[in-house]
């Protein structure tokens, strides 16, 4: 099965298992995610938000508008990447998550990765940051990549702050385009090792 019809299954699953039904029954789409199936590095955001909502897509508003402001001056766009949230229905209000809504999508998460199997995961805020490196503060280890191992999966974790609440916030904003930039000399530096790594299993 191809890596669109594996994610169009885990669809169905999430549907059929009610999932997050407490949010299903007041948000118009279930917010999977877009982009490169095959891409190196998965963003993963927070929760849909109203646009989001309504377009049944991960980061098309504001937020959305800075995050692709933020690829290209790393030199890539949103085909490069694939973007999704930990929870994939809106919040009423868009109110934060709750913790049974992130626990409930998580499985569903590993999954999504399971299937795309990038190299790189970047969390957006604190919300999916503190399911790859529980118990740690963004505010002392944005921007700095950490090798976690999930689900058997081993993948290299760049927390980065929410560019929601970067905005408009000078100094968390100037922050998080410098994290940013520094994005892909992070993915460069762990494709050459997974290269290395093969190349050392062949010899
Ligand atoms: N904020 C998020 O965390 N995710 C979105 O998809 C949009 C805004």
């Amino acid at each position: 099965m191809d890596k669109q019809a594996e994610l169009d299954k885990l669809k169905r699953v999430i549907l059929n298992n009610d999932i997050g039904l407490d949010l299903a029954l007041q948000a118009a789409n279930l917010v999977m995610g877009d982009g490169n199936l095959d891409a190196e590095i998965v963003f993963i955001g927070e929760a849909p938000g109203k646009k989001e909502d309504e377009q049944g897509l991960p980061f098309v508003g504001a937020a959305g508008k800075f995050l692709n402001e933020m690829l290209a001056q790393a030199g890539m766009t949103r085909s490069d990447v694939y973007v999704t949230n930990i929870v994939k229905y809106r919040p009423p209000e868009n109110r934060d998550p709750l913790p049974e809504e992130k626990e409930a999508f998580w499985p569903y998460l590993l999954k999504q990765l399971q299937i795309i199997e990038p190299k790189v995961v970047i969390t957006l805020g604190r919300h999916s940051m503190e399911y790859f490196l529980p118990d740690m503060k963004i505010s002392q280890i944005h921007g700095q990549p950490r090798q976690v191992i999930v689900d058997n999966m081993t993948l290299t974790v760049i927390p980065l702050y929410h560019p929601a609440a970067a905005l408009y916030n000078g100094s968390m904003r100037q922050t998080l385009i410098d994290d940013f930039l520094m994005v892909p000399s992070i993915v460069e530096g762990v494709t050459a090792e997974a290269k290395f790594a093969n190349l050392r299993k062949v010899c």
